[in-house]
């Protein structure tokens, strides 16, 4: 109840029962034209439908609250087309793919009076490697005459096709009972976001980096109001304190406050605690101890960090203990262990102390703010065209692969797909990537590109 109040306090959205869950999402799947946003306004039943456009992050979707049969649930549209006839279908594909990514349920929406187009196979190709229930909409079937037409979908191989008709409601009551009997009751793939509540920050690193000390030092000298969150009656409890302003959730503290002693198998259980501490965050700060060599203990909970696909802040900790040569020599080990994570913001603190430890929360918004970040798909594909043209690349057995189109998939981490007529040599993958961070600012955010060949 107090956690509930102060949370409250802080401007944060209370939930009854805090559990956590976001309601089922159903994506509305389907190329221009074929009837999706008269589909979606029949369902909220009214034409200036709540709009929940959540600024900065789904600049291209649009997700509206719905309701059927007492059950809530969310409907997400896939919007922004570009009316851009070159590469069209993988345009319409991997808008698509963005929503059915964060979707339960997906609704195809097909035009059952034209009939399967090219683009309607394009989206169907990208649904098959989709393992969730999918329902196939054959709509504008506005009277019983045009029964055949629906038959014609099956060819699809998307099973049993809906006959409906956005523009009358014909077939939607039954469309929507069936979407209940297959939609889960809250959501296994709602993003992150939809959430909210404090950020989440999971403090990682070998044994003796400073773990305890740093959370100490942060709950203790920021007076915050600190509190223990036990998030079942087991063993993670988060604790929340207020930094810069704001309150931030650090999630599995219990181990990080009682020293487990370290028994046999005891690397086998820190090592699981921090992973399941990472998946719990959506931060992780990396402790290094600088008093000694980098370790392969340390690299290791790294790589964890980087696979998780979490935003990260390297944190140096025991500063205060630093003389001249320690410091040459934790430069070169720095070159030598942690290149491939030149993108994590470093903060150089003293737990002990209480040096520097301001600088956290800049560097902790910094790498929740690239690992939010969505780019505008015209923004991305100004890019692309900007550096291929600059820097072509290089001629192979007399041909040139090309990169046609790109678009973000995803955020949190941001996932790119780029659409190319061939495979980009590893070396040009890299320069696309480093360029792309520049350009972009991803600092502090693992970011992952993908590659789709045109056949
Ligand atoms: P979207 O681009 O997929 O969102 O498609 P729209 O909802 O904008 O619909 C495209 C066009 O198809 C509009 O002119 C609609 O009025 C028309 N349309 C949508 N549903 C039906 C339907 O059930 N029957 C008929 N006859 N026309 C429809
Ligand atoms: P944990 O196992 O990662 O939670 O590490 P602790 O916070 O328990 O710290 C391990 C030891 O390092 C303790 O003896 C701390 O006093 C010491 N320590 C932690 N941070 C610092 C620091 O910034 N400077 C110095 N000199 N010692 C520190």
């Amino acid at each position: 109840e107090e956690d509930r109040a102060m949370l409250s306090a802080w401007g944060f959205d209370v939930d009854e029962d805090d559990d956590q869950e976001a309601d089922p999402v159903v994506a509305i799947v389907g190329r221009p034209n074929v009837g999706k946003s008269t589909i979606i306004n029949r369902i909220l039943g009214r034409r200036e439908a709540v709009v929940e456009d959540k600024p900065g992050v789904t600049r291209d979707r649009v997700s509206y609250k719905a309701e059927w049969s007492g059950k809530d649930f969310t409907l997400v549209d896939t919007g922004g087309w570009e009316a851009d006839a070159k590469g069209i279908d993988a345009q319409v594909a991997a808008q698509a793919e963005i929503a059915v990514a964060h979707a339960d349920v997906v609704l195809l929406v097909v035009d059952a009076l034209v009939g399967i187009s090219a683009t309607d196979e394009a989206i169907v190709r990208m649904l098959r490697r989709v393992d969730k229930p999918i329902l196939l909409i054959a709509n504008k079937i506005d009277d019983t005459h045009q029964e055949p037409d629906v038959h014609a979908l099956w060819a699809l191989g998307m099973g049993q096709p809906y006959p409906v008709s956005g523009l009358h409601g014909r077939g939607l009551a039954d469309l929507l009972d069936a979407v209940l009997e297959v939609m889960p009751e809250h959501s296994q793939y709602a993003e992150p976001e939809a959430l909210g509540g404090p950020r989440r920050v999971a403090l990682i690193g070998r044994p003796n980096v400073g773990k305890s000390s740093l959370l100490n030092k942060l709950a203790g000298e920021e007076r915050a109001v600190v509190n223990e969150l036990a998030g079942t009656t087991r063993d993670p409890v988060d604790e929340i304190v207020e930094l810069g302003g704001r309150p931030w959730r650090f999630v599995d503290t219990a181990g990080i406050r009682r020293r487990v002693h370290m028994a046999k198998g005891a690397d086998f259980y820190a090592s699981l605690r921090t992973q399941t501490a990472i998946e719990r965050a959506e931060v992780a700060v990396v402790l290094l101890d600088v008093s000694e060599p980098i370790s392969e203990q340390d690299v290791r909970i790294i790589q964890m960090g980087i696979d998780s696909g979490r935003a990260m802040v390297l944190a140096f900790n025991k500063w205060d203990t630093l003389d001249e040569d320690r410091r040459e020599l934790l430069e070169r080990e720095i070159d030598r262990d942690l290149a491939h994570i030149k993108w994590a913001p470093r903060v150089n603190i003293s737990a002990k102390t209480g040096w520097h430890k301001d600088k956290l929360v800049p560097a902790l918004e910094h790498s929740l703010d690239s690992w939010d970040s969505r780019i505008p798909t015209g923004r991305l594909n100004a890019f692309l065209g900007e550096i291929v043209a600059a820097h072509p690349h290089p001629l192979r057995g007399g041909k040139q692969p090309r990169i046609l189109f790109g678009t973000q998939v995803s955020s949190r981490p941001p996932k790119f797909v780029l659409f190319t007529t061939g495979f980009l040599d590893p070396g040009y993958r890299r320069f696309i990537q480093r360029r792309l961070r520049e350009t972009f600012d991803f600092t502090g955010t693992p970011i992952e590109i993908t590659m789709r060949v045109r056949e």
